[in-house]
C-alpha cells in the first residue's frame, strides 16, 4: 500500500516538473501576452490586455477516460502515459480565449487505472489537458465518487499539483467554505465558477468529502456565500444534468435553469448527456435580465464512437463590463469531433475542429472516418440551427 502511495507521489512530482518546465513553450493562449498577476489554487488573475473592459471564456464538455483511451496513451517503451497527441490539433481553438473551462468526468491517479463504469485515469491525462490550454476543470459529476474517498482526494491533489483550477468537489467543509467557487479575473472583471451534479451514481461521498449536489437550499446558500466572500461581477454555473443521449433538454433542466436565474446566476453551462443539446441567449427585457443556457456541450473526448456521441462543441463567450455591470458581448460555438485511428500499430484519439477537417477528406486514411465526421456535423448543425436562440457557429 505504502509503495503504491510513494509511487503515486513520484508520478505526480514528475508530472508537475515536466509541466512546469513546458509551460512557457507550449502555452499559446492569447492570454500568454498577458501577465499572470495572481495564481493560486483558488484563483487566476490575468493582467490587463486587449479591450480593457472585456474577458473571453471557452467552455468545453466531457473529458471522458474510457479504457481504450488509457491503453492508447500508454507508451510501452517508456512505460508511461502520454495524452499530448489527443489535444494537439485542437489546441489553437482552446487557446483562443483568456480562460478555458471543462468537465473532468474521471477520477485521477487511483490504480489500477480503469474505464467505464468506474473511471480512474493517470495524472498524465490532466497534465495534457492543462498543456492544451485548459485553466479550470469542474469535478462534480456522476463519476466523482467512482473511486470513493481516495478518488475524490487524489483527483483534487493531482489538479492542485498541476495548478489546474477546480471546483465542485472538496476535501472537507473547511475547503469549501474558504473557497466555494473557482475565481477567474481579468480587466477588473471577476467571475466565480460554481459546479453541481444531479447525483453520483448511487455512491455517496465519504465524510468529510463534499460533492456539490443539485439541491436548492445548498445552491442558494452557496450563491450567498460566493457573493459575500468573493463579490464577483458574474457567477457562472457549470451543471451536470439531463438525459443521456437525448437531443433536447428535459423539463428538469429547464427548471434548474430558472432556479439559477432566480438567484441571479444568469449563465448556466451544462454537460452529461454525451450529445449536444441546444444553446439559448435571451436578451434583456423590461422584466428579465439577459441569460445564457447551454443545455449540453456533448463529449469533448471519449471512446463513445456511436453517432452522435463522437463529438461536441466548444463554446466561446465574451463578457463586457460597463457601469451597468457585466453583459454578454458575444457567444458562439465551434464543433469538434473525435478521430479514433491506428497508425503504425498504435491507437490514437485526436480531437479535430470540424471546420478544419470537413473539407479535407484526403486527411483520413479511412473514408468511413471522414464520413462519420460529416454525419456528426450535419446532425449537430441541423439540431442547433433549429433550436438555438441567438447562438451561432463561429
Ligand atoms: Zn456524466
Amino acid at each position: 500500500m505504502k509503495a503504491i502511495f510513494f509511487k503515486l507521489i513520484f508520478i505526480v512530482l514528475v508530472q508537475w516538473t515536466v509541466e512546469s518546465q513546458n509551460t512557457e513553450l507550449t502555452t499559446t493562449k492569447t492570454s500568454q501576452l498577458d501577465s499572470v498577476l495572481k495564481e493560486n489554487l483558488k484563483q487566476k488573475t490575468l493582467g490587463a490586455s486587449g479591450d480593457s473592459s472585456e474577458v473571453s471564456l471557452l467552455f468545453i464538455g466531457d473529458f471522458m477516460g474510457h479504457l481504450d483511451q488509457i491503453n492508447a496513451a500508454y507508451d510501452k517503451a517508456s512505460r508511461s502515459y502520454n495524452y499530448d497527441s489527443t489535444f494537439k490539433k485542437i489546441t489553437p481553438i482552446l487557446s483562443d480565449a483568456d480562460f478555458t473551462i471543462g468537465n473532468l468526468e474521471v477520477t485521477l491517479g487511483v490504480m489500477p487505472y480503469s474505464g467505464y463504469p468506474q473511471f480512474s485515469s493517470p495524472p498524465a491525462y490532466a497534465a495534457a489537458i492543462k498543456k492544451s490550454g485548459v485553466d479550470v476543470l469542474v469535478t462534480a459529476n456522476n463519476h466523482s465518487c467512482d473511486k470513493r474517498k481516495k478518488g475524490v482526494e487524489r483527483t483534487i491533489a493531482i489538479l492542485d499539483s498541476l495548478r489546474v483550477g477546480h471546483t465542485g468537489t472538496f476535501v472537507n467543509t473547511k475547503s469549501k467554505k474558504t473557497s466555494p467557487a473557482y475565481v477567474i479575473e481579468k480587466n477588473n472583471i471577476k467571475i466565480a465558477i460554481i459546479n453541481y451534479t444531479y447525483g453520483t451514481n448511487g455512491i455517496p461521498p465519504n465524510s468529510p468529502n463534499i460533492v456539490n449536489y443539485l439541491e436548492k437550499e445548498r445552491i442558494s446558500k452557496d450563491v450567498d456565500a460566493v457573493n459575500t466572500l468573493i463579490k464577483p461581477d458574474q457567477i457562472i454555473a457549470f451543471v451536470h444534468w439531463g438525459d443521456q443521449y437525448k437531443d433536447l433538454p428535459n423539463t428538469t433542466q429547464k427548471k434548474w435553469f430558472n432556479y439559477f436565474k432566480s438567484l441571479g446566476v444568469n449563465i448556466v453551462i451544462g454537460a452529461h448527456p454525451h450529445v449536444l443539446q441546444p444553446m439559448e441567449w435571451h436578451s434583456k427585457t423590461a422584466l428579465n435580465n439577459e441569460s445564457l443556457v447551454v443545455y449540453s456541450l456533448g463529449n469533448f473526448v471519449s471512446h463513445q464512437r456511436t453517432f452522435p456521441r463522437d463529438g461536441g462543441a466548444v463554446l466561446k463567450l465574451s463578457l463586457k463590463k460597463s457601469d451597468d455591470g457585466v453583459e454578454i458581448k458575444s457567444v458562439g460555438y465551434h464543433l469538434t469531433w473525435v478521430h479514433e485511428f491506428r497508425s503504425e500499430g498504435k491507437k490514437y484519439y485526436d480531437i479535430l475542429s470540424v471546420q478544419d477537417f470537413e473539407e479535407n477528406p484526403s486527411y483520413f486514411s479511412r473514408k468511413k472516418d471522414y464520413n462519420k465526421l460529416v454525419q456528426f456535423s450535419k446532425h449537430a448543425r441541423e439540431l442547433l440551427l433549429k433550436n438555438n436562440i441567438n447562438v451561432e457557429e463561429y
